[in-house]
């Protein structure tokens, strides 16, 4: 069975030489190819870490000051190359023009934050010894980091996931392999080219292309895996991981929920519903995917939303913003969302636009809205990951909760009132990592603050302040001695002095009352 129109073959091979064993990169938009990329083997991903364990040492002496000038040229090469970068984006996703720009700035923006606080995220600390045992002594925490770090990717923000997770660890001082997704790996390769020659930086980073099986060699060889990806593959590399006992941070899917309460701005509200739900063609983890709204403002909310989607556009090619909405990544992400769509409409539920796919050539499906949807309705349950929006009723607020966090997946989630204070006191009963009141994907943009997922949505966090640099070190506790006397207290030979010694004093510091301290027996 064909996967369809962003179907990536191995190259055939044909009569001559034998070409280099490869994969052709189709639109999703038209089924044409757009490139081709090596297929990365289990030895070359091997050779790969190899040669970046080799550079890493030169580039950790470098230091946060020197790191971080190399990362500002490849930030001037992103400038100067991000309509370039933006195009590739466009081509190999399908995702409207406006959507393919935004990528290249969010990367910056990540990197610039980073980069002028390398220094002080990753600068030594001396915490004061806290007790008899290290007084006396100098502690240190430095951070060290993983010398080879792994990041693997998705298809649905290729550059921006990319550079969000390797550009901190490249300034933590880690040598770093991209492992892209097999359907968009052209403009992160492109940029890992770039870093390479046109920039001349140092071979810290490298762009393995190829399918799970090169991800899953990359698990076998780095130090670290920085994943962004499916439930199911978070799952297979945990356990590889453990396997070798290295660390990993999973970042995955969602099943967000979105809470309009009956004294939400509507117009707002619905705004955010249509932009959150059909962003990326709903191929985003952070979309909204299911809606609950009051039963008193429901009607109203459903109509705003509905004749918002009927005015969405949606082309296959044109003009760079005569569209709204692009196409899916691939026939098989369309196959899930026609089969989440379909089931619904069969067992009770209602289309009030959209409903299939689009009638035209590529992987689109028709912006939809369904309303009277059940919590049991596979597209409430499993992450659709297209361009839908399931609007459903609730009582009230505690129902709206109880079927928001009936779910197996904790992302994020957005709740809509004018009572702010109110917003932020529902969000303490969400079981989501991230909450936003009154507003869609903002916490994205907000790298002071981790974005990581609760349940099947994640293990760890990306970026967070400090937090989104030091993941990818190992903390050094280096203590010194000050006063260094010949023999120390605990220190061979052992004798009833010392030890009363010691346990006389320990007693004195750590009681809290007097009879205690001078070792009284109770009464
Ligand atoms: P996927 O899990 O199919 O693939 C992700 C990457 O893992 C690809 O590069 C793939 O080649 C690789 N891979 C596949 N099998 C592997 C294995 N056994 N070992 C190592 N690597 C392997 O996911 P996808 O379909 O590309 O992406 C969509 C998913 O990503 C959705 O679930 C979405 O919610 C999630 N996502 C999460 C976030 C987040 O920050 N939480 C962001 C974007 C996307």
């Amino acid at each position: 069975m064909s996967t369809g129109a962003n179907e990536i073959r191995a190259r055939p091979s044909g009569n001559g030489p034998e070409p280099a064993p490869g994969f052709e990169v189709r639109s999703p938009a038209d089924g044409c190819v757009v490139g081709s990329v090596p297929d990365r083997s289990a030895e070359e991903v091997r050779a790969a870490v190899g040669r970046l364990r080799g550079n890493q040492p030169a580039w950790e002496a470098l230091g946060p000051t020197g790191r971080s000038e190399w990362v500002g040229r490849l930030r001037n090469w992103l400038l100067d190359n991000d309509e370039r970068i933006a195009a590739l984006l466009q081509r190999e996703t399908g995702k409207p023009w406006q959507e393919a720009t935004l990528e290249v700035p969010g990367a910056i923006d990540v990197l610039e934050y980073y980069r002028k606080r390398a220094e002080r995220f990753l600068a030594d600390s001396h915490p004061r010894p806290h007790s008899l045992l290290t007084a006396g002594k100098r502690l240190t925490i430095a951070y060290r980091p993983y010398p080879v770090v792994g990041v693997i990717c998705p298809w649905n923000n290729p550059v921006l996931l990319a550079l969000a997770d390797a550009v901190p660890a490249l300034l933590a001082g880690a040598a770093v392999a991209i492992k892209p997704s097999e359907l968009t790996p052209l403009a992160t390769r492109e940029i890992v080219r770039g870093w390479r020659e046109d920039v001349g930086a140092p071979g810290v980073l490298e762009c393995l292309t190829g399918d799970g099986a090169t991800g899953a060699a990359l698990v076998k060889e780095a130090d670290f895996i920085q994943f962004t990806g499916s439930a199911r593959t978070g799952r297979e590399i945990a356990q590889r991981a453990a396997g070798r006992l290295i660390p990993y941070s999973l970042e995955l899917g969602g099943k967000d929920a979105m809470i309009v309460l009956a004294d939400a701005d509507l117009e707002r509200a619905a705004s955010a519903a249509v932009w959150g739900a059909m962003f990326n063609s709903g191929q985003a983890c952070t979309s909204v995917e299911r809606v609950f709204v009051e039963a008193p403002v429901y009607e109203e909310f459903v109509e705003m939303v509905a004749g918002r989607v009927r005015g969405l556009r949606q082309r296959a090619r044109g003009g760079r913003f005569d569209a709204d909405v692009g196409a899916l990544s691939s026939e098989a992400q369309l196959a899930i969302v026609e089969r989440h769509v379909s089931e619904a409409l069969a067992t009770g539920a209602r289309a009030l636009v959209g409903g299939k796919r689009a009638d035209m050539p590529g992987a689109f499906f028709e912006p939809t809205v369904l309303v009277d949807v059940e919590p049991s309705m596979r597209c409430m349950r499993e992450e659709t990951f297209g361009p839908t929006l399931p609007v459903m009723k609730v009582n009230d607020l505690e129902e709206a909760i109880g079927l928001a966090n009936d779910s197996s997946y904790g992302l994020s989630a957005s709740i809509w009132t004018r009572d702010r204070a109110r917003g932020e006191q529902i969000a303490r009963r969400l079981e989501a990592g991230a909450v936003n009141v009154n507003d869609m994907f903002v916490n994205v943009f907000a790298i002071r603050i981790p974005q990581g997922g609760w349940k099947q949505s994640g293990v760890g966090a990306r970026l967070g302040g400090a937090h989104g640099i030091r993941k990818y070190c190992r903390p050094q506790s280096v203590t010194a001695t000050r006063l260094a006397p010949k023999s120390e207290l605990l220190w061979y030979p052992y004798s009833a002095l010392k030890s009363k010694l010691f346990l006389r004093v320990t007693r004195f510091l750590s009681a809290r009352d007097w009879r205690r301290r001078l070792g009284r027996r109770p009464r």
